[in-house]
């Protein structure tokens, strides 16, 4: 699709950011192009919007750009994936492993039910600990996670073998 040049355009790469020899990509600077925000958007809701898809369960923090319009475009209920004690009601949760220790994701019991098709929507797979965990919450309460939806992965961590069958749909590979 045309429109994915100009979107890989806009996103600015960052070295050694947030430490030495990590190439930061910085999602910030496509969002000052709307145009390349919008067709962000559009490629994602053309995708899904026939899909049956019930939940756009977002990951914090930049899931929640990206899958609230998307929600609202495909006639979906928006579920945030939040970092440990931030959602205030009754939460279920899953750990993952960082490169040093551990985190966390947290989501609402009663966001999602048995009945929901789920899309997982963050901007970046890296090594696919963050989307294993969101994928896990969501199939724990019986959801079926269609698919999970980037703006970019960095292929070479091989982030996709850790989500098994489960699909990935990216926009952008970044090397
Ligand atoms: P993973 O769990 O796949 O290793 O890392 C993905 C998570 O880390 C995503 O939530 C993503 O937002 C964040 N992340 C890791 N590297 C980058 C990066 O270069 N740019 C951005 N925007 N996010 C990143």
């Amino acid at each position: 699709d045309a429109r994915v040049a100009g979107i890989a355009a806009s996103i600015r790469v960052i070295p050694d950011f947030p430490k030495p020899g990590i190439m930061f990509q910085d999602i910030t600077t496509l969002l000052l192009d709307p145009n390349a925000f919008r067709d962000t958007i559009d490629l994602f809701v053309e995708r899904y919007k026939d899909q049956g898809i019930t939940v756009v369960a977002g990951v914090e923090a930049r899931g929640f750009i990206f899958g609230p319009p998307i929600a609202l475009a495909i006639g979906a209920k928006f579920v945030p994936l939040r970092k440990p004690k931030k959602l205030p009601g009754e939460v279920i949760s899953e750990e993952y492993s960082l490169e040093y220790g551990t985190d966390k994701i947290e989501m609402h019991v009663g966001a999602v039910e048995a009945s929901d098709r789920a899309l997982v929507v963050d901007d970046l797979i890296a090594t696919g600990g963050t989307l294993c965990a969101a994928v896990k919450l969501l199939e724990r309460v019986g959801a079926k996670v269609v698919e999970c939806a980037c703006v970019i992965e960095l292929p070479e961590l091989k982030g996709r073998d850790k989500l098994g069958d489960r699909p990935v749909f990216v926009l952008v590979k970044a090397d």
